[in-house]
């Protein structure tokens, strides 16, 4: 397990709510319980609790929800989400997060975004780069490539990206909001839209002029897709040409024809598809196919809070899994060393090619010296 950690990784699938560490979820509710918000017996299991099916997850997320909508909380847990993803040497990260609008505490989509940025700036034991190479003003210089050297001392350094997801619960005109939204704060790292949220809600053609718009403007594009069975949404979800999409759990062979001749990368998270039963087993996962006609692929975490993960555990399930002879869906995910399949990722990232090249030198330095 020490190698996956020591190894840089790329995260391109990890929302922000999903994320938050146990802990700080216990003492909020703590917090909360004390004020009579809420009562901790009745949800401290609720949180700890590890096997959820997907409508429990959703559950799930509509409690951490009421323990982290506020905007301090919401800077706070994306600086412990970022410090923890830096801590097992993830290098470039895309999170993605839901703006939310709650009126009783004064929160806009806006001000929500806000407090993340804050997050962002308050990252204290890494540096972080998140601003896109052409915006005028980085919190970190240009010409520090791997990490930075202060007074004599070299700290680890983190790039992220914001992605800003839409709700299946959201109207026309909330999706267009966070769009809008995502354009004015494309100078301060964020990079493109996710649809995401609970696969059995909502309806595409809600969503679709949103997601339309922000692919005419220049967003980068991530959808949940094919979480349930739905062919029609998904063919439809692929008509769009996304730039790349999560999970592909239900597809049948006439959607993987059409993925596969896209060309279209996958986020895959293993445990969270096992934990929410979208897929049978680890044996039945798609990884192996898709590894095996080497379509484009991104292992990730989806909600290292939530399913109690990591991206170092997800690289050591897919190795020990796949890597296995007797395994019905073989594959050498080791093939070309350990870095290989991790390095691929890079391909796949919501950022320009200065960016690409400078994690291809911290690949190459970091395998140099293992
Ligand atoms: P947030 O956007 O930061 O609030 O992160 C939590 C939200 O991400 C949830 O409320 C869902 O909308 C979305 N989400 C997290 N995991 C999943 C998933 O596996 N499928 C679909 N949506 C998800």
């Amino acid at each position: 397990m020490e190698g996956w950690v020591s190894m840089p990784k790329v995260e391109l699938h990890a929302h922000l709510n999903g994320s938050v560490r146990d802990s700080t979820l216990l003492e909020l509710a703590r917090v909360l319980g004390e004020k009579g918000v809420i009562v901790f017996s009745d949800v401290e299991h609720v949180i700890l609790k590890n096997e959820r099916s997907l409508t429990e997850v959703f559950r799930l997320f509509d409690l951490i929800h009421i323990l982290t909508t506020d905007h301090k909380i919401i800077t706070r847990i994306t600086k412990e989400v970022i410090e923890d993803f830096a801590s097992e040497n993830v290098v470039y990260l895309e999170l993605r997060t839901t703006p939310k609008k709650n009126d009783s505490i004064g929160m806009s989509k806006r001000s929500y975004l806000e407090a993340v940025l804050e997050g962002i700036k308050a990252v204290n034991t890494v540096n972080v780069a998140f601003r896109p190479h052409n915006a005028d003003v980085s919190n970190v210089k240009r010409s520090s490539l791997i990490n930075d050297t202060c007074n004599g001392s070299t700290r680890k350094k983190i790039y992220v990206r914001l992605l800003l997801s839409i709700d299946r619960r959201e109207t026309t005109e909330a999706a267009m909001e966070t769009v809008k939204l995502a354009l004015e704060m494309r100078d301060l790292g964020v990079v493109g839209i996710d649809l995401s949220g609970n696969p059995i809600v909502g309806e595409w053609m809600t969503f679709f002029p949103a997601l339309k718009f922000a692919r005419e403007q220049g967003l980068y594009i991530t959808l949940h897709c094919g979480e349930v069975p739905n062919p029609k949404e998904i063919r439809a979800m692929l008509d769009l040409l996304p730039q790349r999409i999560g999970h592909a759990c239900c597809f049948e062979e006439e959607e993987w024809k059409r993925l596969k001749s896209l060309n279209i990368p996958v986020e895959i998270c293993l445990t969270s598809n096992i934990r929410t039963n979208s897929v049978r087993s680890i044996e039945v996962h798609h990884f192996a196919d898709l590894y095996n006609s080497k379509h484009p692929l991104v292992i990730c975490t989806d909600d290292s809070g939530v399913f109690s993960t990591s991206v170092s555990k997800e690289y050591n399930l897919a190795a020990s899994a796949f890597g296995r002879s007797d395994f019905i869906g073989a594959c050498n995910v080791l093939e070309g060393g350990k870095f290989q399949l991790a390095r691929n990722a890079i391909e796949y990232i919501f950022a320009d090619d200065e960016v690409k090249r400078e994690l291809k030198e911290i690949f190459n330095s970091a395998e140099l010296d293992q």
